[in-house]
């Protein structure tokens, strides 16, 4: 049958009903990265950490991110790949420029996303946080599908661990990281789960970092 558009019809929502199972999201490309280790017993798992990465930086759609976090990269591939291939980081989810979901670690495991970081007094955020990179670069808007797509997971995952915030990068490592960048529309975010908008208080950006 053909249907036909109306002004209000609403875009295809592929992860419109994301839901977590043993800490695997059912909707998600998976992509398994080695780069991840067992969290502290007994650590609850209360934080989101937002990132962005390209490889090459400012260009999309390779499958380099997916090399860099399976330790495949071919260090002959572009400049600074050399460096990066002795990398071995990863992150829990990947949201491309179309709004896929690549999933490479569970989120039951510690993945290499935060490195030196801090936050609300805490040290070592990669221990009790998840960390979500989107495709993208610190200096261009994200697409519309990417924040479809993140938002659907943000609930996944609140419903799945006892969230109590979501951050940037540059909130836990603010003298080494600036990602995701001015450009990510943190109102999106809030709005959809204000409940996880961190209280002033919770701030903490040690000048040592
Ligand atoms: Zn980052």
């Amino acid at each position: 049958m053909t249907s036909t558009a109306s002004p209000n019809s609403s875009p295809l929502t592929p992860h419109a009903s994301l839901a977590l199972a043993n800490g695997w999201c059912q909707g998600a490309r998976q992509v398994i990265s080695p780069n991840f280790s067992p969290r502290p017993a007994g650590v609850a798992i209360d934080l989101v950490v937002i990132h962005n990465i390209s490889l090459p930086p400012g260009e999309f759609g390779s499958d380099h991110v997916e090399r860099l976090f399976t330790n495949t990269i071919d260090p002959h591939a572009a400049p600074g790949y050399a460096d990066l291939a002795t990398l071995r980081v990863s992150a829990h989810f990947f949201i491309r420029r179309d709004g896929e979901l690549v999933q490479f670690v569970s989120t039951h495991e510690s993945a290499a996303h935060a490195g030196r970081s801090r936050w609300a007094g805490r040290e070592r955020c990669n221990d009790f946080s998840i960390g979500i990179e989107l495709e993208g670069t610190d200096h261009m808007p994200f697409e519309a599908a990417q924040y479809e797509t993140l938002l659907n997971l943000l609930q996944a995952l609140a419903v799945a661990h006892p969230l109590r915030a979501i951050v940037g990068h540059n909130d836990i490592a603010p003298e080494r990281k600036t990602d995701p960048g001015p450009f990510f529309d943190w109102s999106q975010v809030y709005a959809a789960l204000p409940q996880l908008k961190p209280e002033i208080s919770l701030w903490d950006k040690p000048a040592a970092l």
